[in-house]
């Protein structure tokens, strides 16, 4: 028996759209909003090595089921940036850009609706370390939470700004490739959350398409000739979906791209020339999701990578810190030092104009003679191997993430805290304590010692 108690009503012209998408009856379609939903993960491969003993998401390389949903924030490894909790729906990107986009070349990629991070922070795993990644967050606040999840995911080829569409779209700075995750009403959300079914209407949903439109609209010029728009949105209704795609086309010279499935659960929909790819909840054991691909027309210009454009820096580095490549840069700002993404001088220098949060990776600082390491140096991808460590246990762990000040006598200096030999963040040994520099924005607030019962780390799943 269903608990009817605990959900609200699916609206009725949702119900009816599901229906006729996939012959399935509505009754049998109301029925599957009322299952929960799974849980999955994305690893950071960079970071965690080895199989997971998970159910593998299908379109995902890095993409795991796992059996319930734990505690997160009791895992010092998801803090560490080693994975990230995504809908499986959402990981399908991955499917859409190894099928038409070449991932090899050194790409631009604008994520123009970013916050918190999940596309992101995959699209990062998919291109190439010579590529570049901007994410853009409009709301200020959630462009926060994108930095945070971006500086703990570790790689230096990316930057984080918070502009309206319009403001990017009229900069003058072009991008391969651009994915619009677009703001929508949300309809594959009621699985989970029955708020969500609450602050759904007919009329929010014109609303949606309307702004929706007007985002494409507004970020159109700041596609290359040539260049891929990705768009897609959590909800089914078609007025935010094909609707908008068809106008898309109308508008502007482009052509969609299909893809070939190698999973039936997700259906493809044909409609004039849009294809288009829909995860739902009676198929797919996750939230809703609706993604399709545009080419824009005419020849691709590949100007704005420059090989071995940025001269190597002779900077003042304690020797030790990073695995320098030749993909990144270091650079100078007054005390401080970060590494940069190589090759792309002229177009951050662009960028400039939409007064980036944040550029690269920020390795320290500075104070006199001692070198202060920062919180983004241990979440990087390039942290070296050879920095001092303290490998903490569960508890010490949390502890660490919560500021806790740590007893323990060591060599003096800087040591980096890891668990399960990622990396956490640092510390300065003093006489018997640890002076902990995790990042204060980010303290962990959680009284993990009364929650014993509950502890949990991913790395249980490692075979
Ligand atoms: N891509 C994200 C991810 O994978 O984690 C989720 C993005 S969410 C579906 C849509 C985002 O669009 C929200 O963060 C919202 O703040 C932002 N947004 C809202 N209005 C917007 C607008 N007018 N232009 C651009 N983005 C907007």
């Amino acid at each position: 028996m269903r608990d009817s108690h605990h959900m609200h009503q699916i609206p009725e012209s949702v119900l009816s759209v599901l229906s006729d998408l996939t012959g399935d009856s509505s009754g049998a379609i109301e029925e599957s909003f009322q299952q929960p939903v799974g849980t999955s993960v994305r690893v950071n491969r960079k970071k965690l090595h080895g199989e997971l003993n998970l159910e593998h998401v299908s379109w995902c390389d890095s993409g795991y089921f796992l059996p319930h949903r734990p505690n997160f924030a009791l895992d010092p490894l998801f803090h560490a940036g080693a994975y990230y909790v995504q809908e499986a729906s959402s990981m399908f990107l991955e499917e859409v850009l190894k099928q038409h986009i070449p991932l090899n070349e050194p790409l631009a990629v604008l994520d123009l609706c970013a916050a918190p991070g999940g596309k992101s922070t995959h699209l990062l795993s998919l291109i190439s370390d010579e590529s570049l990644l901007v994410s853009n967050e409009v709301i200020r606040a959630r462009a926060n939470i994108l930095s945070e999840n971006l500086t703990k995911w570790g790689y230096p080829n990316q930057a984080v700004i918070s502009r309206d569409p319009s403001v990017i779209g009229n900069s003058g700075i072009h991008f391969d490739l651009v994915v619009v995750d677009a703001p929508c009403s949300g309809e594959g959300l009621f699985r989970r959350d029955n708020e969500a079914i609450n602050h759904w209407s007919e009329e929010n949903v014109q609303l949606c398409s309307l702004r929706q439109r007007r985002i494409l609209a507004d970020i159109w010029p700041a596609l290359k000739p040539g260049g891929w728009l990705i768009y897609s949105t959590c909800t089914f209704n078609k007025l935010e979906n094909e609707e908008n795609l068809k106008w898309l086309s109308e508008q502007f010279d482009a052509e969609c791209l299909r893809l070939q499935l190698n999973d039936d659960r997700i259906l493809e929909t044909e409609e004039g020339n849009y294809f288009c790819y829909r995860f739902l909840p009676n198929r797919v054991n996750s939230e809703g999701f609706f993604i399709s691909i545009f080419k824009k027309n005419g020849e691709r210009i590949t100007d704005t990578f420059q090989q071995n454009s940025s001269k190597r820096n002779k900077i003042d580095l304690p020797p030790d810190l990073l695995q320098l490549n030749e993909n990144v840069t270091p650079q100078k700002m007054g005390d401080s030092i970060r590494v940069l993404p190589a090759g792309w001088t002229n177009f951050l220098n662009q960028l400039e104009k939409l007064r980036p949060i944040s550029i690269g990776t920020t390795v320290g600082e500075w104070k006199g003679k001692d070198f202060r390491p920062d919180q983004a140096l241990a979440n990087s991808v390039l942290i070296s191997e050879r920095i001092a460590q303290i490998e903490l246990d569960h508890d010490e762990a949390l502890d660490f993430l919560s500021r806790t000040e740590l007893r323990r006598s060591e060599t003096p200096g800087w040591k980096l805290m890891t668990f399960d030999h990622v990396a956490l963040g640092f510390a300065k040994s003093i006489g018997n304590r640890l002076n902990n520099n995790f990042r204060k924005e980010w303290r962990l607030r959680l009284d993990h010692r009364q929650r014993k019962g509950e502890i949990f780390s991913i790395h249980s799943f490692f075979n």
